[in-house]
């Protein structure tokens, strides 16, 4: 789950500022292994989900996967009921960046699906992100999950001590620039741990060498959320679904990262 970019400006035609506060929590060893754990579970979880991604599956089949591969691991599907969200999954197809319901919808060969999830741990959060495409493929909508996915690579590989968070943001923006495609502003990653979304945000665009210091045991859910056209967003009737303003394609891929004295630790993995 993204967080909203606290100076959002969705009416501008400009892109939304990024906010750097000072503040971060940091997790001791003990916590992290905690985390590890919930990493480990939703990383489970979306695996065997998108296992059974065929057309004709509908978005509640998808959900169910997700909520019961994490209740057989005795954690909690950590979206159900957060904010008041329905289900255990965000997902999201197509022209939808986040935030969607899942439903009987099914799915259909060479729609981009993507489910976002996470688990809830001994009061220790994890969030995951991952975009497929359903049965056949283009090349247009490979490149756009491929450089989604690795935008999120280069914002990990800057989870160095002593750079600071907006390094991240930079290396994400850096990479996505050079294609044809925007990065979504109006949402960002976060800190996470006792919450889903705790300080410093994490936006996927902006100026190094700004914000958070990144130190041993500080933990981020990096998230770019790319589009196939602008980068502007709207929200559908039903309060919870954004979508690309102009409807065209939109990739998302999310790692829960541990900053550590031995580098980036993606915990969202199995
Ligand atoms: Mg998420
Ligand atoms: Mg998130």
């Amino acid at each position: 789950m993204s967080n909203s970019n606290s100076n959002r400006n969705s009416k501008s035609d400009t892109y939304g500022s990024v906010n750097h506060n000072n503040t971060a929590i940091i997790k001791t060893d003990e916590e992290l292994d905690i985390m590890r754990e919930a990493g480990r579970i939703v990383a489970k979880a979306l695996r065997k989900s998108f296992e059974a991604l065929e057309p004709g599956i509908s978005t509640n089949e998808l959900d169910s996967i997700a909520r019961g591969v994490i209740e057989s691991e005795n954690a909690k599907p950590a979206f159900l009921g957060l904010y008041g969200f329905p289900a255990t999954a965000c997902i999201s197809i197509n022209e939808e960046i986040v935030h969607g319901i899942p439903s009987d919808r099914k799915v259909q060969s060479g729609d981009i699906v993507t489910m976002d999830c996470g688990a809830l741990v001994s009061g220790f959060y994890s969030d995951h992100a991952v975009s497929q495409i359903v049965g056949s493929s283009t090349h247009k909508k490979q490149k756009l999950i491929d450089i989604t996915r690795e935008s999120l690579t280069k914002g990990i590989d800057s989870c160095h001590i002593g750079k600071r968070v907006g390094d991240i943001s930079n290396s994400i923006e850096k990479y996505v620039i050079d294609s044809s495609y925007e990065l979504v502003r109006e949402y960002v990653g976060h800190g996470i741990g006792k919450n889903l979304h705790e300080p410093p945000q994490v936006p996927n665009f902006g100026p190094s060498g700004v914000g958070v210091e990144l130190v041993h045991g500080l933990v981020l859910a990096i998230e770019p959320m790319v589009n196939a056209g602008t980068w502007k967003t709207k929200t559908l009737d039903d309060g919870w679904t954004v979508v690309t303003e102009d409807g065209k394609l939109s990739c998302h891929f999310e790692h829960t990262v541990a900053i550590t004295d031995n580098g980036p630790e993606i915990l969202t993995k199995e």
